[in-house]
């Protein structure tokens, strides 16, 4: 947004925005809350206001509270005025969904990816979008952004791939290359772990919170930090790369980037199901009817195996490797929540009681009691969710929507 608008135009976009933005956050809003509001005169609001009224893109709701005089008609953002694309992308994997301007998920699709050649994934990407607009019959000219979640190291700026193990790319302009693909709707790139962290925050356990750190533990170990309500990403954003922490200076497990005693390497979601298979005796897998070649983690959620000693040991080792990250981490950052997220969380309590215990014996004892560890318990994907967010953003701070 121009702080200078010089010329009536600009002044006329600017004041347009300023409206929209502010029935989008505080809307049901009456026009002399708008003009209060925004600081513009109420004629100003009302000439804009009818405009976006005879557009579609706002909705008269009924009558607010009276202050003396007639009850005001209350003002909405309409949710369908635009749509949104959002994308979750990872190694085997795409999750996409179409999600209307008010957070609500007109449809999603699932898609394994065989391949990790960076045109083959935009392409089905692309046609994972192309099923969407099919399938909830949406106008396409009304979808107006697309958000995109990923591992790896990200220049969110020029959406740029910079370097992923976990998809085994190095400099892939993704945003670029999707937006071509998407009909020349512009990609907001973001790191996947980022983008949950600012969904928790937004929709989440992190609601109210303004310091917080979402933990991604799936196969691939990733942090997002929310620190004074923003997502911190560091100089280049590539922040929260705390899976390629080294824990075990003098050897460890081979991490997928090359290393070796990564947390990745050990607290990995492959890395554990590849110990297990190592060290399980054979009965834990008969006795459970688990395939010991096909074991994956879903396996391990079944209670009755968590429960096994065999397995309680190696998800309290784990546990505590997490248990010293995060009290590094909080030593680092004093958060006031560390919220637990990805695949491995699911596992149980046994699991989260052991990041605690070790949280609590690693940090300093004034550091005791001040942060909340809890499970991320978002019903829909957080990284999915956080991908719509940043491209709502997006949408609502860019002039080229001029509406
Ligand atoms: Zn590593």
């Amino acid at each position: 947004m121009k702080k200078n608008a010089s010329n009536s135009k600009d002044v006329k976009t600017y004041n347009r925005i300023l409206i929209r933005n502010i029935i989008r956050k505080l809307g049901p809003i009456a026009r002399y809350e708008l003009a209060k509001e925004t600081g513009l005169t109420p004629p100003t609001v009302t000439v804009i206001v009818n405009e976006f009224i005879e557009d579609g893109i706002v909705h008269e709701v009924g009558f607010g509270e009276s202050s003396g005089g007639r009850r005001p008609v209350m003002l909405e953002l309409n949710s369908k005025a635009a749509f949104i694309f959002a994308v979750r992308l990872q190694r085997d994997e795409v999750v996409t969904a179409l999600f209307d301007i008010g957070g609500n998920i007109l449809n999603q699709n699932k898609r394994t990816l065989d391949t990790s050649v960076a045109e083959d994934v935009v392409e089905a990407v692309g046609n994972s979008y192309d099923w969407l607009i099919e399938n909830t019959g949406i106008d396409k000219e009304k979808v107006l952004c697309c958000g995109l979640a990923s591992p790896g190291l990200i220049n969110t700026h020029r959406g740029l791939i910079q370097h992923s193990s976990n998809l085994k790319w190095d400099k892939v302009p993704l945003g670029a290359m999707l937006s071509k693909r998407l009909y020349g709707i512009p990609v907001h790139v973001e790191n996947i772990s980022n983008a949950a962290a600012l969904a928790e925050k937004e929709y989440g356990s992190g609601r109210g919170y303004h310091d917080l750190i979402y933990l991604n533990l799936s196969v691939g170990i990733g942090a997002g930090f929310i620190i004074g309500g923003e997502i911190y990403g560091g100089t280049r954003g590539y922040a929260g790369e705390i899976g390629h922490m080294t824990l075990m200076p003098d050897g460890g497990p081979e991490c997928a980037c090359g290393r070796l005693g990564c947390l990745e390497a050990i607290c990995g979601v492959r890395a554990i199901t590849e110990r297990m298979k190592r060290e399980l005796p054979d009965w834990i897998f008969e006795e459970y009817g688990v395939n010991k070649i096909k074991l994956n983690m879903s396996d391990l959620f079944l209670p009755s195996i968590v429960e096994t000693k065999e397995v309680r040991m190696i998800l309290t080792e784990v546990g505590r490797w997490v248990g010293i990250t995060v009290a590094n981490l909080v030593s680092i950052f004093n958060p006031e929540l560390i919220i637990l997220g990805g695949e491995l969380p699911k596992a149980g309590g046994n699991f989260i009681e052991a990041v605690v215990e070790e949280m609590n014996k690693s940090v300093l004892k004034e550091f005791v009691g001040t942060v909340k560890v809890v499970r991320s318990k978002m019903k829909e994907d957080p990284p999915l969710i956080g991908a719509y967010t940043l491209a709502l953003e997006m949408l609502f701070s860019i002039e080229k929507w001029n509406l």
